[in-house]
């Protein structure tokens, strides 16, 4: 190349996304070799049992960042699903701000790209308006605790109550936690199954959060708007493949795949991304 001439960046050179996978494992030595089994460049992980309420106390993050660190894997945390940070329910409400700043505490020290949590719902009477309010107080308590890795909000498939399901709601609880710079995570069979235009979903997603940190790239065993939430493997339930790989493309985010099955399964599903995103670029 002759000198001085600044050669730009084609498309097809732009760095390919990150593709992980949800995995667990009986340590880290097992989840890091599951993520070479399936081809993931990064793991999504529980801290403990995802229906529980109990924090793991003592949780070695700094073994987790270092594991992480050796395998070059980048790490998400997805918190609880216990959690619903936006209900007038006290027992649940002070719990899941407790246990989600744990979360983040840890995830911070494992050097996590971002904790994942459900938008959560109000109950039945309540307007979503105090369950907006609700997120706000919760993310005054997340900001406070002055962390390096972002909260990712993420849209819910089912419930008519659902902070992050409809996207009147999404923008709503967006104007509400404006100044906290929240993040978001779209996952793909949610928004289907929660009966979002995929068409438009990543333009209509970015004109309200302005980001999109992280995608769940996952097939969806239902009907658009079944607001059912049973993920499927790429060539099987009823959201193609292709969708769901251009909706990752348009998006440019990394990806963390959610898919039943098997490591092979997942390899597939990843192999299947990794394919139709390089003949996209
Ligand atoms: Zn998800």
């Amino acid at each position: 190349m002759a000198r001085g001439w600044l050669r730009y960046p084609q498309p097809m050179e732009r760095p390919t996304a990150i593709i992980g996978a949800a995995l667990g494992g009986d340590s880290f030595e097992d989840l890091i070799s599951q993520a070479e089994a399936t081809g993931a460049q990064a793991v999504q992980i529980f801290l403990g049992d995802p229906q529980s309420w109990s924090a793991p106390a003592g949780y070695p993050s700094e073994e987790l960042r270092t594991a992480m660190e050796r395998a070059g894997l980048t790490l998400y945390i997805h918190a609880p699903y216990v959690i619903n940070v936006a209900t007038s329910n006290n027992k649940v409400r002070i719990p899941s701000r407790k246990l989600l700043g744990y979360t983040m505490k840890v995830a911070a020290a494992a050097g996590a790209a971002g904790v994942v949590v459900h938008g959560g719902h109000v109950v039945e009477g309540d307007e979503p308006a105090l369950g907006y309010a609700n997120w706000a107080k919760a993310l005054t308590e997340v900001s406070a605790l002055n962390l390096s890795t972002p909260l990712l909000i993420e849209n819910t498939a089912g419930g008519e109550r659902a902070m992050a399901r409809h996207l009147n709601s999404i923008a709503e609880l967006w104007k509400v936690i404006a100044e906290f710079d929240a993040g978001f995570c779209l996952d793909t069979c949610h928004a289907h199954a929660g009966g979002l235009n995929m068409e438009t979903l990543v333009a209509d997603i970015m004109s309200i959060t302005g980001r999109i940190d992280l995608v769940h790239a996952n097939g969806s065993r239902d009907e658009a708007g079944s607001g059912r939430d049973r993920h499927a493997n790429f060539g099987q339930g009823l959201l193609p493949g292709e969708v769901v790989a251009r909706i990752l493309h348009e998006s440019g985010a990394p990806a963390i795949i959610e898919t039943p099955g098997s490591n092979e399964d997942q390899a597939k599903d990843i192999a299947f991304l990794k394919n139709v995103l390089a003949g996209i670029a």
